[in-house]
C-alpha cells in the first residue's frame, strides 16, 4: 500500500505523477487525456475493457496497476464511469484561453446544472477554487455514474478532483 494513502488517506500530486496511469506534463499540455489515480494492486480491470483505443493496459495478472499509453488516449472519457473506484479523471488544459476542464464521476443528488457556479475541491475534499459546470452526462450506459465536467482556472486543473456537493442552491 502506498505511503500516501497510509498517512493521509489520499495521494499527493507527486505520488500520482509517479504512477503508471498518470500522464506526463508534455501530454497534458497537448489536450484532453485521462489521469488514472489508481495505484493499488487490486483485481480489477473494467477500465482496460472500456477503452476502445486500448490506451489502458493491465494485462496479466489482473492485479497489475493500470498503465496509460498516453499517445493512444483520445480523451473520449468513456472509461470514467466504468471505474468502480471512481479513480479516473479527464483533464483538458487546452479547454480555452486561461481555463482548463476537469471531468470526474459524481454520484450525488441533486446533480449540478450546466452553467452553475460551484466550488471545486481537491483530493482531500478541500475547496480549491470556483468553477463552472460545463457538462453533466448521465446516459443509461453510464449505469448510474454521472460524469460532471467543470471549467476552472488552468493553474488548478491538476488539483481539482471534484466539487462540493450541491444542495440545489450552490453558488461560487
Ligand atoms: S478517455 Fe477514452 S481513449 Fe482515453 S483511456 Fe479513457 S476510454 Fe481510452
Ligand atoms: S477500473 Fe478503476 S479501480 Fe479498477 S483498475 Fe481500473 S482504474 Fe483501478
Amino acid at each position: 500500500m502506498s505511503q500516501g494513502i497510509n498517512v493521509r488517506g489520499y495521494l499527493s500530486q507527486q505520488e500520482l505523477r509517479n504512477a503508471p496511469g498518470y500522464p506526463s506534463q508534455e501530454r497534458l499540455a497537448r489536450g484532453p487525456i485521462v489521469a488514472i489515480e489508481c495505484i493499488e494492486e487490486i483485481p480489477c480491470n473494467p477500465c482496460e475493457q472500456a477503452c476502445p483505443q486500448h490506451a489502458i493496459i493491465i494485462g496479466k495478472p489482473i492485479t497489475n496497476r493500470p498503465y496509460l499509453d498516453e499517445d493512444k488516449c483520445i480523451g473520449c472519457g468513456l472509461c470514467i464511469p466504468q471505474c468502480p473506484g471512481q479513480a479516473i479523471l479527464l483533464i483538458d488544459l487546452t479547454y480555452s484561453q486561461g481555463a482548463a476542464s476537469v471531468a470526474f464521476p459524481y454520484e450525488y443528488l441533486p446533480l449540478p446544472k450546466e452553467g452553475q457556479t460551484v466550488r471545486a475541491v481537491n483530493r482531500a475534499g478541500e475547496s480549491v477554487c470556483s468553477g463552472t459546470v460545463i457538462k453533466v452526462q448521465n446516459p443509461k450506459k453510464n449505469d448510474q455514474t454521472p460524469v460532471v465536467t467543470v471549467a476552472v482556472q488552468r493553474k488548478y486543473a491538476t488539483e481539482v478532483r471534484g466539487i462540493l456537493r450541491s444542495r440545489g442552491r450552490e453558488s461560487g
